[in-house]
C-alpha cells in the first residue's frame, strides 16, 4: 500500500519538474517557476539585467541540484518515456561544460548560482564553444600539450536547444549583422541554447543563453571562429569572437522578447553591445540614413544616454586582459558607423592605430566596479580620468558549490551555523566554534577525510599515468609515476600545500622553488615531510605561461632527492572545477604567490576559506581583506603602497628574490605549527576562524546583493530585505553611494 502511494507521488513529483514554453521543454523546474522567471524577463517594465560574459563555468560535477533531488528521492526513471529520458540524462549525462578558461568564468557561474538563490531577474548571455577551451596533457620533457575535443551540448543535462516559436522541429536562429571591408552586410546566424542555473530549492533559475554560431547558415569564417574559447590564432579571429558576443546580445534578447533594461558587462569582451545600442537609438531618431545624419555630438549624447543602463566590472590590471585591436581590423567586421563611435570613444592612449575596448567600456557606463578594495586603488591609478566613478565590489564564491560534502556535514551539525545554506551570513556565529571541543574534533576528522580523498585521487592518477606510458608516447609529468616503490605514493596526513590557477607570468607559480635548499631547511632539520600539489593551464599561445609549468615539474627531482624523498611535488593535469573542489578542501594550506598588485581579486583562496583551509598569500587581491592580522592564515612578500609603475610583468620587476626569501622566512613556523603537537591548536584556530571572518564575507550572495544596488532593480519587499541582510555583513566600498 505505502509503497505504491510513494510511487504515485514520485511520478507526480517528476511531472511537476517538467515545464514548457514556446521555445522548448525543460526539466528541473515546475511550470509555475518557468512562467514566473519568463514573465519577469519579458515584462514591459524592463526590470531585469542582461549579464554578458565570454565564459561561464558551472560544471555539473560540482553543483547539480536537480540530480541531487532525484537521488534524494531515490528516483531512477519514470513510466512516462518523456520524463524518463530526462531523468536518465540528469543522472548519467555528461557533467563537464568546458566553456571556461579560469577564474573569470568560475566567478560568472558562481554569480549566476547566487542570483538564482536570491531570485534576481537576470538572464546571462555568452557563446557556445563546440570545442570548449582546450584539454591539457603534460609531458615531463615537453611540458603542456593542448588538444581540443568536441563536447556535446545535445547530450548535456540542463542545456536545451531553443526552437522556433511553437515549432519543435526548427531551431531558433538569430540573425546578426556583420560587415565586410566594403561595408556590405554579411550576416551571421546563431542558434540559441538555454542553460538553466537552477537553485537548490528548484524554485527559481537564471537562464543562460549560449549563442552557437557554428550552424550551417553562418559563413565559414564565423563558424570556425566559434569553436574555441579565447581562440587567438589571429587578431581577426579574436575580434570576430568579441563581435559575436557583443553584437549578438540585442538581436537575441529581441528574438525572445526579453526586455532587460540594464546590461552588466562582466569584463569588456562584450562591449560591442554598446555600439549596437548607440547605433540603434540613432536609427530610431534619424531613420534609415542615420549614418549620414547623426553628428559626432549626437553620438556622444546618445552614448551618455546608453551609459545610464550599463554596469561594468573590470577584472584585471594586466594589460593582456584588455582588448586592443588594430583599427583596420575592426573595419572588416563592424559597420563603418561603428568605426565612428570607436573613433570618438575608444582611442588607445599608447597606440593611435588601435582601438581600446577597455577605454570604451570605461567611458560608457554608469558604474565601474573593480573586484576588491585594493584593485579599486589600482584601477583608479590606471584610469585617473574615471577615478570618481570606480567603486569596489569584492568578489565572492558560491558557498554551496565549493564546500566539500564532509565539511558541509560538519556545518549542518552545528546549531551555531543554522541556516548556513540559505544565508552564508550565518557563518558569523562561527566565532564561538573556535573554543568548542566537540566542533574542533569533528572539523578535524572531516579535514582528514578530505585530505585522504585528495591523496587517493592523486595516487590513482599517478598509477594511471604510469600505465598510459606503455600505451602512448606521453611521458608522465610526475616523477612519482616513474617510481614503482610503494613508498613513493602520497601519504595522507602529510602537510600538504596546494596551488592551482591559470599559469600566467604574474601569478609566479614557481616562486617558492626559487631556492630549494632554503625551502627544504625545516623539512630536513626535523624530518617533516611535505606534499606540494599543483595544477593549472596556460593559454596555448602563452609561451611564458607554458614555460612556468615546465619549470614547476622540473623541480620535482631536486625536491625529492635533496629532501631524501620527504618533499613530493605533484602536478595534476587538465585542471577544472572538480579538481579545484578536491584540492581546496583536501590540502592543509592554500598558496597564492602573485606579484602585487596584479592579482585583482583571486577566488581560489576564498574556496579554500569556505572549507576552513588557511591561506598563505601575498597581500594582494582579496587577501588584503581576508587576512585579518593573521587570524585566518599567513602573509608574505612585498606589501608597500600600490605604485602604478609596478603594473608590468617584466621579469626583472617580478621580485622573485625578495618575495621567495620572505616565504622562506615564514615557512618553518607554519610547518612547525602543523606538526608539533602543542602548536597544532593554533593552526586549527586559524582554520576555524575562516568561518566567521571569511565565509561570511567572501560569498557570492553578499556580492550579488551589492551588485543588486548597482543595478537599481525594483524588488519585492521580502527579497529586498533579504539582500539588505546579506549586505549588512560587509561593505566592499565604504565610499559607494547609490
Ligand atoms: C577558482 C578557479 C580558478 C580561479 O583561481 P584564482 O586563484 O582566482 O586564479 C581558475 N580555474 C578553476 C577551474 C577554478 O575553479
Amino acid at each position: 500500500m505505502k509503497k505504491s502511494a510513494a510511487l504515485v507521488d514520485k511520478d507526480q513529483l517528476l511531472h511537476e519538474m517538467l515545464s514548457a514554453n514556446r521555445w522548448g521543454t525543460y526539466f528541473g523546474v515546475s511550470q509555475k517557476v518557468l512562467d514566473q522567471v519568463w514573465n519577469k524577463l519579458t515584462a514591459p517594465d524592463g526590470n531585469s539585467v542582461a549579464y554578458i560574459t565570454m565564459e561561464i563555468a558551472a560544471d555539473r560535477d560540482v553543483f547539480h541540484p536537480v540530480r541531487d533531488r532525484l537521488q534524494q528521492l531515490d528516483i531512477t526513471g519514470s513510466t512516462d518515456p518523456r520524463v524518463d529520458g530526462f531523468v536518465k540524462n540528469f543522472l548519467r549525462g555528461p557533467e563537464k561544460i568546458p566553456n571556461y578558461g579560469g577564474g573569470l568564468g568560475v566567478l560568472a557561474g558562481d554569480t549566476l548560482k547566487s542570483m538564482a538563490d536570491c531570485k534576481l531577474p537576470v538572464v546571462a548571455i555568452s557563446l557556445l564553444y563546440r570545442k570548449g577551451y582546450f584539454n591539457q596533457m603534460v609531458d615531463s620533457k615537453i611540458g603542456q600539450i593542448s588538444w581540443s575535443g568536441n563536447w556535446e551540448p545535445e547530450k548535456t543535462p540542463s542545456i536545451y536547444l531553443l526552437h522556433a516559436p511553437g515549432n519543435p522541429d526548427l531551431p531558433l536562429e538569430v540573425k546578426i549583422p556583420f560587415y565586410d571591408q566594403d561595408d556590405r552586410e554579411a550576416y551571421a546566424y546563431a542558434r540559441v541554447w538555454l542553460k538553466m542555473e537552477i537553485n537548490s530549492r528548484l524554485d527559481y533559475f537564471v537562464p543562460h543563453l549560449l549563442l552557437d554560431y557554428s550552424c550551417p547558415s553562418s559563413p565559414e569564417w564565423i563558424r570556425s571562429a566559434a569553436q574555441n574559447l579565447y581562440d587567438s590564432s589571429s587578431e581577426k579571429v579574436k575580434i570576430t569572437q568579441r563581435r559575436m558576443l557583443g553584437a549578438g546580445v540585442l538581436p537575441t534578447l529581441r528574438a525572445l522578447g526579453i526586455t532587460s533594461s540594464t546590461v552588466h558587462l562582466n569584463e569588456q569582451h562584450g562591449v560591442a553591445v554598446l555600439l549596437t545600442q548607440i547605433a540603434g537609438r540613432l536609427a530610431e531618431q534619424y531613420g534609415q540614413d542615420y549614418c549620414a545624419r547623426a553628428t559626432d555630438q549626437d553620438i556622444l549624447t546618445t552614448a551618455a544616454e546608453v551609459a545610464d543602463s550599463i554596469v561594468y566590472t573590470i577584472h584585471t590590471p594586466v594589460k593582456a586582459g584588455h582588448d586592443r585591436f588594430a583599427k583596420e581590423l575592426h573595419l572588416a567586421v563592424g559597420h563603418a558607423f561603428c568605426q565612428r563611435i570607436l573613433h570618438l570613444l575608444a582611442q588607445d592612449s599608447d597606440n593611435p592605430a588601435a582601438f581600446n575596448f577597455t577605454t570604451l567600456a570605461m567611458q560608457v557606463n554608469r558604474a565601474t566596479n573593480s573586484v576588491s578594495r585594493l584593485h579599486k586603488e589600482v584601477t583608479r591609478q590606471q584610469f585617473p580620468q574615471f577615478a570618481d566613478k570606480i567603486t569596489a565590489v569584492t568578489n565572492g564564491v558560491h558557498h554551496l558549490t565549493w564546500i566539500s560534502p564532509a565539511k558541509a556535514e560538519v556545518y549542518d551539525s552545528c546549531p551555531e551555523l543554522q541556516n548556513w545554506r540559505e544565508d552564508p551570513g550565518a557563518f558569523k556565529n562561527g566565532l564561538a566554534l573556535k573554543d568548542n571541543k566537540h566542533f574542533r574534533a569533528f572539523f578535524k576528522v572531516a579535514w582528514q577525510k578530505d585530505n585522504r580523498i585528495l591523496t587517493d585521487y592523486v595516487n590513482r592518477m599517478l598509477i594511471a599515468h604510469r600505465n598510459q606510458m606503455q600505451e602512448t608516447w606521453i611521458d608522465p609529468p610526475n616523477l612519482l609515476s616513474h617510481l614503482s616503490d610503494p613508498g613513493s605514493a602520497l601519504q595522507p596526513g602529510v602537510f600538504t600545500i596546494g596551488f592551482a590557477r591559470r599559469f600566467s607570468t604574474y601569478k609566479r607559480a614557481d616562486l617558492i622553488f626559487e631556492d630549494i635548499d632554503e625551502l627544504l631547511k625545516p623539512v630536513l632539520a626535523n624530518d617533516w615531510p611535505v606534499n606540494f600539489i599543483f595544477a593549472g593551464k596556460a593559454h596555448p599561445h602563452d609561451e611564458p605561461g607554458k614555460a612556468l609549468i615546465k619549470m614547476v615539474i622540473d623541480c620535482q627531482a631536486e625536491l625529492f632527492e635533496k629532501s631524501r624523498g620527504m618533499a613530493k611535488l605533484v602536478f595534476i593535469p587538465n585542471y577544472d572545477m572538480a579538481i579545484a573542489k578536491l584540492m581546496v578542501a583536501g590540502v592543509h594550506v592554500w598558496l597564492n604567490s602573485p606579484k602585487r598588485p596584479l592579482e585583482a581579486s583571486g577566488t581560489s583562496g576564498m574556496k579554500a576559506a569556505m572549507n576552513g583551509v588557511p591561506n598563505i598569500s601575498i597581500m594582494d587581491g582579496w587577501w588584503a581583506e581576508g587576512y585579518h592580522d593573521g587570524a585566518t592564515g599567513w602573509k608574505f612578500g612585498y606589501e608597500d603602497p600600490v605604485d602604478s609603475r609596478n603594473l608590468h610583468e617584466n621579469r626583472e620587476g617580478l621580485l622573485y628574490k625578495e618575495d621567495s626569501a620572505s616565504f622562506y622566512g615564514i615557512f618553518p613556523e607554519i610547518i612547525e605549527s602543523f606538526y608539533v603537537q602543542d602548536k597544532f591548536p593554533a593552526f586549527l584556530d586559524r582554520a576555524i576562524m575562516n568561518l566567521p571572518l571569511n565565509c561570511t564575507i567572501f560569498n557570492t550572495h553578499r556580492m550579488v546583493a551589492e551588485y543588486a544596488k548597482r543595478y537599481r532593480l525594483k524588488l519585492s519587499a521580502p527579497l529586498a530585505n533579504r539582500l539588505a541582510k546579506f549586505r549588512e555583513n560587509y561593505v566592499s566600498d565604504p565610499d559607494y553611494r547609490s
